[in-house]
């Protein structure tokens, strides 16, 4: 289905990072928390000669580009969160395209046409919702999280809901203060543990705010103390370029966020069947 759509507000959640509340017009729109739309960079005017160029050196078209829904589908906006990609000389192959405008340079009251609702990344219909998840993510991988987090505690109060959130700064942290109060709001329902790798202490006093990453000992407690959770595990993974590149070169890939967490998930047992993943290389 493809909707246009008006940027009514413009929130920065991060330096790199900014949520887009997207008016429809409609009250109500059909999708599920964990599902994104897709936008093609085509529409953009201002990305005419660089997607030429990109599609020239590439010899491929440009693709659209798939964005989780940041709002969850009991609330009356339309939201996603975009993350500028780094164009970082010597390890990206080309900057990135759209991320950059989305994030940096939209204003209220832009247009756009998006496309939606998809993906596999949701809770399980009405009737098959688990008794409890846990959410592992790492950066702009929070955002499906975060719909079916809102979503969750708010209509299935006998859901338990455990995250775990890593970032390398508190200030690269999307959504830290929201979920914090949502902790507050909902302490029996849920519970956040958030890890910082690059800020030694973290910037936040906040008790639920830790250094180090998310290891194989922490996620085994959280499964511990939830009821044979579904677990939700949303962040960066190597993407087929990395995979090209390290088979050209002959090297092998070190695991990112999503590699490690599933060889933890593995260790520790749990069945590929109670593991939903998105990666977004
Ligand atoms: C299901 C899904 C949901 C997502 N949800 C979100 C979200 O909620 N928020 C968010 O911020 N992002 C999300 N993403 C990521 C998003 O879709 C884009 O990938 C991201 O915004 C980067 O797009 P870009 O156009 O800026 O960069 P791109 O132009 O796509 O470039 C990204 C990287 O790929 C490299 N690259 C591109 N083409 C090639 C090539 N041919 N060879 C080698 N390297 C290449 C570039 O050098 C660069 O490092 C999601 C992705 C998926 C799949």
């Amino acid at each position: 289905m493809e909707l246009e759509v008006m940027v009514a507000d413009v929130i920065q959640e991060a330096h790199d990072t900014t949520t887009l509340v997207l008016f429809t017009g409609n009250d109500h729109m059909d999708y599920l928390s964990g599902h994104f739309l897709t936008i093609d960079p085509h529409q953009f005017e201002a990305l005419g000669r660089w997607i030429a160029f990109l599609e020239d050196v590439k010899g491929k078209k440009e693709l659209p580009r798939a964005y989780s829904m940041a709002s969850a589908p009991d609330e009356h906006y339309l939201a996603i969160t975009v993350k500028e990609e780094r164009y970082v000389p010597g390890y990206t192959k080309y900057p990135p395209l759209l991320s950059p405008i989305l994030a940096q340079r939209t204003a209220t009251g832009r247009k756009m046409l998006v496309t939606g609702f998809t993906g596999p990344y949701t809770l399980p219909k009405e009737g098959k919702t688990p008794s409890s998840i846990l959410h592992i993510a790492a950066g702009s991988g929070i955002v499906p999280n975060w719909s079916i987090l809102k979503f969750g505690l708010r209509n299935h109060p006998e859901m338990i809901q455990t995250l775990l959130y890593s970032n390398k700064t508190w200030l690269d942290t999307i959504y830290g203060e929201e979920l914090i109060k949502l902790q507050k709001e909902f302490p029996d329902q849920l519970d956040i543990k958030f890890f910082i790798t690059r800020e030694n202490p973290p910037l936040s006093t906040n008790a639920a705010v830790v250094g180090g990453r998310i290891d194989k000992l922490t996620i085994e407690k959280a499964i511990e103390q939830l009821d044979d959770p579904l677990v939700y595990v949303c962040g960066p993974a190597n993407t087929v370029h990395d995979k090209k590149l390290a088979k050209e070169s002959n090297e092998s890939l070190n695991p990112r966020f999503m590699e490690s967490t599933l060889g933890y998930l593995s260790e520790i047992g749990i069945d590929k069947s109670r593991i939903k993943r998105e990666s977004y290389g």
